[in-house]
């Protein structure tokens, strides 16, 4: 039963007397058009396998299984494997799995539940908006073997995902996505096709996993503590910024490694390209 629409999605939640949780995020798409949409962005073909965070009802489970060679989705609201099982009958490419995204190793979840393939996986998901920005760098950070990374976000972290250098929705989520992944912003998505309506509008995000990071770094941790630094305060300089980040530094040292990085010190963090980013780290680290 496919239950992209209103009316079904509805009629399913009546008869079971399902109580739609805001906590866990909860808004049901209803609309087969976006969910075509979001599947043309995926280019999914039946060789490949997806994960699904969230199928909430199976609206874009059931049409993700119809494409895919298997879908493995994790969902955390046990509440809704009954309508599940309803909406998902008759599928038999699909393993459903109760837990929290959050705390799931993906790569060893399709590993066990889909034999491990040759060309990665693809995660396709309308991700719960109380989690967005740690479930994608949940994602991003572990070096998954996920190659593509199709998600639902509310347009508002799509615009900083996609941000570029200067813009005010340019920050340290940015860098972090694109330093894994070529993001690219899919298509926009009306608040309308959701049920319940959630506040604001969303957007479906494109991201396909590098094979190596967009910029080579000696030490992750510390590239991503300066951009972490740059941005915590990012009306001051970087100079006034950097300070922050190392106490023990004089603001002489600072200065020096600005210059080492061919770096204008009156420049405001949010200014610094990934590039940029990974010279300044470079010198810092080497000082340290
Ligand atoms: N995929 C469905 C759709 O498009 O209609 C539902 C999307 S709804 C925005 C988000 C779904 O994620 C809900 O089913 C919710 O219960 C589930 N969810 C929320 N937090 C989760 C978590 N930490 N791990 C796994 N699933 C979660």
């Amino acid at each position: 039963m496919d239950p992209a629409s209103p009316r079904v999605v509805r009629a399913l939640l009546e008869q079971h007397q399902f109580r739609i949780k805001k906590k866990f995020g909860q808004n049901f798409l209803v609309d087969g058009n976006i969910i075509n949409k979001i599947l043309n962005a995926a280019e999914l073909s039946n060789m490949d396998v997806v994960v699904e965070i969230g199928p909430g009802v199976g609206a874009l489970t059931y049409r993700l299984a119809q494409k895919a060679r298997r879908v493995v989705a994790v969902e955390i609201d046990r509440t809704v494997f009954p309508l599940l099982a309803e909406t998902l009958d008759g599928l038999d490419n699909i393993t459903l799995v109760e837990a929290d995204a959050l705390k799931t190793d993906f790569d060893r979840l399709v590993r066990e539940r889909a034999g491990a393939p040759a060309n990665g996986y693809k995660v396709v998901a309308n991700l719960p908006y109380y989690i967005t920005t740690p479930l994608i760098m949940h994602l991003l950070e572990g070096h998954l073997g996920a190659r593509k990374i199709i998600v639902m976000v509310q347009e508002e972290v799509a615009r900083r995902l996609i941000a570029s250098p200067g813009a005010k929705d340019y920050g340290a989520l940015t860098v972090a996505a694109n330093y894994y992944a070529v993001v690219e912003l899919a298509f926009k998505v009306p608040r309308t096709v959701f049920l319940p309506r959630p506040e604001v509008d969303s957007a479906v995000i494109s991201m396909t996993v590098r094979k190596s990071p967009a910029v080579c770094v000696k030490n992750e941790q510390v590239y991503f503590a300066l951009v972490r630094a740059a941005f915590q305060q990012r009306r001051k300089t970087l100079l006034n910024a950097l300070g922050n980040l190392n106490k023990e530094f004089s603001r002489d040292k600072w200065l020096n490694i600005l210059r080492q990085a061919e770096i204008d010190p009156v420049r405001r963090g949010e200014t610094l390209n990934l590039r940029e980013f990974a010279r300044l780290a470079d010198v810092y680290d080497q000082c340290r």
